[in-house]
């Protein structure tokens, strides 16, 4: 583990801007980071992903060790040089992919199936964390369980109680210096043991604090619920992180009760369906409305599929199963999402949080359609148009400005 540097820069009520140190780069917060499952953002190449603006990508230790192993990695000198990326990595713990399939839990660990060959597989706090470092990431997060949505409450406490005892055999496994390592609360929806697993992790202590067992289809307010619960049991000078969590709304009033961190594959998942988000809405630009449209994808959006393509040319490519649609839709969204979160910080920093929370629940109002149904098959999306802005006034149409280079 290392102690990492950690500042907060300013804070409004719980919102906190912050500011901290890993082995490859500082890091500002609040913070999206893309998912890179199998080692790669999908779709996107390593330079066009730094050029978004990333501060970190994620990889998943669950998948790297069963393709290609981490053995393999390891002879690479790592997951930067396997990827060819240079910004920080983080790695999860492998739990979260394996509490989704069949499996046996022990105090041991867990024993399961691996999708792909169905090879019995087993992964413990000390295997996990041995990966972990063969894969190097700047960031390695502990093994912990995560309890299904309607787990019944003697087996979330049980599992709160094992899941203590695996942090703190993550904790002594865990040997390199150069790599942070973040406890992870659990605790399902239970406020007295969310307060019981976040006082565990912390005296445990770790370089940061995950809040797990989220985004399980609990729903917005339930989500807020726990966090109330939650993130006043957890250090307040250390990076917290909400894993699994990425809609506006749901980032802003993470934010609000001390969230600095999120992880999500949405943004890419719907790019490659051709759904992006702006900051007028969500815009699904494979609907027909857009067959002309000569406008760019968002028109404060500063990356370069926004300052090179219209929304004509993306619509396009989409129709005709273009690859190059997913991935200038993947490079918008992830784009779009760190100016959100740039926009979200420096809104701590002067002191006007409250008044872009209020535009976040403004453009993207609990209950709007979030998910596209499928890939690659447009629909139309509960019968509300997901881009509401786009029968408002506009300034006359710009045309694409050349990729600045
Ligand atoms: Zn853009």
């Amino acid at each position: 583990m290392r102690d990492i540097p950690f500042h907060i820069d300013a804070a409004v009520g719980q919102a906190r801007a912050t500011t901290f140190e890993l082995a490859r780069g500082t890091i500002r917060t609040p913070l999206y980071m893309p998912v890179g499952t199998q080692g790669a953002v999908r779709g996107v190449h390593p330079t066009q992903l730094e050029e978004t603006g990333a501060q970190i990508v994620l990889a998943n230790t669950y998948h790297l060790s069963q393709r290609p192993g981490e053995e393999l990695v390891d002879r690479h000198g790592g997951l930067h040089r396997f990827m060819g990326v240079s910004i920080p990595i983080l790695t999860d713990s492998g739990g979260f992919q394996v509490f989704s399939l069949d499996k046996e839990v022990t105090e041991d660990g867990v024993t399961f199936q691996y999708e792909v060959d169905g090879n019995k597989t087993f992964l413990s706090p000390e295997r996990s964390m041995d990966i972990q470092q063969k894969l190097g990431a700047d960031i390695a997060m502990v093994f912990d369980e995560c309890v299904a949505y309607g787990s019944d409450y003697d087996y979330v406490a049980r599992s709160v109680d094992r899941t203590t005892r695996w942090e703190q055999r993550s904790k002594q496994a865990h040997t390199r210096p150069d790599q942070s390592l973040f406890g992870i609360v659990q605790g399902g929806f239970w406020p007295e043991l969310r307060q019981r697993s976040a006082e565990a992790i912390a005296a445990i202590g770790f370089d940061g604090y995950a809040v797990g067992g989220l985004s399980v289809g609990e729903g917005h307010d339930k989500m807020c619920e726990v966090l109330d619960h939650t993130t006043k049991h957890m250090p307040w000078d250390a990076p917290r992180y909400l894993m699994g969590v990425g809609r506006p709304l749901d980032m802003v009033e993470a934010v609000a009760r001390g969230i600095d961190m999120f992880d999500c594959v949405i943004q890419t998942r719907h790019a490659r369906s051709g759904v992006v988000w702006t900051w007028h809405g969500r815009v699904r630009v494979t609907d027909k409305r857009y067959r002309k449209d000569l406008r760019p994808l968002d028109d404060r959006c500063t990356c370069t599929t926004c300052t090179t393509f219209t929304r004509a040319y993306l619509h396009h490519l989409f129709k005709v199963n273009e690859i190059l649609a997913a991935t200038l839709a993947s490079i918008h969204n992830i784009a779009w999402f760190q100016q959100f979160m740039t926009a979200m910080r420096l809104s701590i920093l002067d002191g006007s949080f409250e008044d872009f929370r209020k535009e976040v629940h403004a453009t993207y109002p609990d209950g709007a359609p979030e998910e596209p149904e499928g890939e690659g098959k447009p629909k139309s999306v509960g019968g509300r148009p997901a881009q509401v802005a786009d029968n408002r006034p506009r300034p006359t149409s710009r045309k694409p400005k050349p990729r600045k280079r």
